[in-house]
């Protein structure tokens, strides 16, 4: 019997790297496809080996302008603009032939499904939600996930929901189909008032040929595993059964970890296991099975990134890891070489329990005056009563 899902990695894919100082760094993904295979998790896999998109593919989403000066800014002086040379965005050897290679890596997930070769296809090295049409933007050059919708929406799909569960708002992605209303792009992020993009509030709910079409959650920082998913299920469930997508795609931040560097929620590996888990499940129940999963923000490097993906690639493949499976030995020696004065994690749990009450419809915690918010602000442009917890 095949295996329920495809993985796309190849080691060229670590040539996304914006420097040493840079918090993007690649030894992420390095670290997380190790501890998978580590763990088993890969056993049998045969891992996809995507190449760089072509031109025309990138330009789906992006300028041909904005190309050129992403390919000759290597070789240029330091006024390129795009917002590229920047300290989010710096500069750095084969920047468009890493980056392609990445936007190759969610196009090729994207037609393992399309050509019904697969039902779910996982690349994290995908992701680079920020990345906007004429510039570079939150560490991110071109904007994988886009292009990949953008292909699937010319190959046979007319309904993707877009689910970006990242720390920050997924503003690149909701900027290339905001008036479109093929597709439903749905972002919980901390909330931008305290944290970059500084976009992605709950009344941003689409253009005007796509209304309903756009789904922001803004979370109060030190939201933690039981707020955000008591958030996440008083939203998302009821839009995905009134939108029927064909396709669900998400981008999975880890970001939102309470460790992590860059901003301030609090969930934990426990919290982001369980949102795999709750992806999957609703793309078997809204969306025909069909699951497309990528990477994105995440900056505890050593502690959080690796246990976290290693989770969401074993539930892509139907292999779930149990939450108190300790860290392998050979695993964490190998850290140890690189990161000698780091303290690692003893499991590939946080100990967190992450049941939640579901929301009632009544006033009972903090996160609920968003979660009417949001409701307020989109549910009806879906036909669905904002408060009725039913819906
Ligand atoms: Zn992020």
């Amino acid at each position: 019997m095949g295996l329920p899902g495809s993985v796309v990695w190849d080691s060229a894919l670590l040539g996304y790297d914006l420097g040493g100082e840079h918090p993007l760094h690649p030894v992420r993904l390095e670290l997380t496809m190790r501890l998978a295979a580590t763990l088993g998790v890969l056993d049998g896999v045969e891992l996809l080996v995507p190449q760089e998109a072509t031109d025309e593919e990138i330009e789906r989403v992006h300028d041909a302008g904005y190309l050129a000066a992403v390919r000759e800014a290597p070789m240029a002086g330091w006024d390129v603009g795009h917002g590229l040379g920047t300290p989010d965005n710096p500069v750095f050897d084969n920047m468009h032939e890493a980056s392609a290679r990445v936007v190759g890596s969610s196009l090729l997930a994207a037609r393992q499904i399309a050509s019904g070769t697969t039902k779910r296809a996982v690349g994290i090295a995908g992701g680079l939600h920020h990345a906007m049409r004429d510039h570079a933007h939150g560490f991110c050059v071109y904007n994988d996930l886009a292009v990949a919708i953008s292909w699937l929406l010319d190959n046979g799909y007319e309904r993707i929901a877009y689910l970006d569960t990242d720390v920050h708002h997924g503003d690149g992605v909701q900027a290339a189909f905001y008036d479109d209303p093929r597709v439903l792009t749905i972002s919980l992020h901390q909330n931008p008032l305290t944290l970059f993009p500084g976009t992605g509030f709950a009344d941003e709910t689409g253009g005007p040929n796509a209304p309903g079409s756009a789904v922001n959650v803004p979370l109060p920082p030190n939201t933690g595993d039981r707020a955000w998913l008591r958030a996440f299920h008083a939203v998302v469930p009821s839009l995905l059964a009134e939108f029927q997508p064909q396709l669900l795609v998400s981008q999975c931040g880890v970001d939102t970890h309470h460790e992590d560097p860059l901003a301030s929620l609090s969930l934990s590996v426990d919290g982001h296991r369980t949102i795999y888990r709750t992806v999957r499940a609703l793309a078997e129940q809204y969306a025909g099975g069909n699951w497309l999963a990528a990477g994105g923000g995440g900056y505890a490097l050593l502690r959080v990134v690796p246990r976290s993906w290693t989770h969401l690639i074993a539930t892509v493949l139907d292999r779930d890891v149990p939450a108190d499976t300790t860290l392998p030995s050979e695993w964490t020696r190998f850290v140890d070489k690189i990161a000698p004065t780091a303290e690692l994690p003893l499991t590939m749990s946080d100990g967190k329990s992450v049941d939640f009450e579901p929301w009632d419809g009544e006033d009972g915690e903090r996160v609920d005056s968003v979660i009417k918010e949001v409701r307020r602000a989109v549910f009806p442009l879906h036909g669905l009563d904002p408060d009725d917890p039913r819906d």
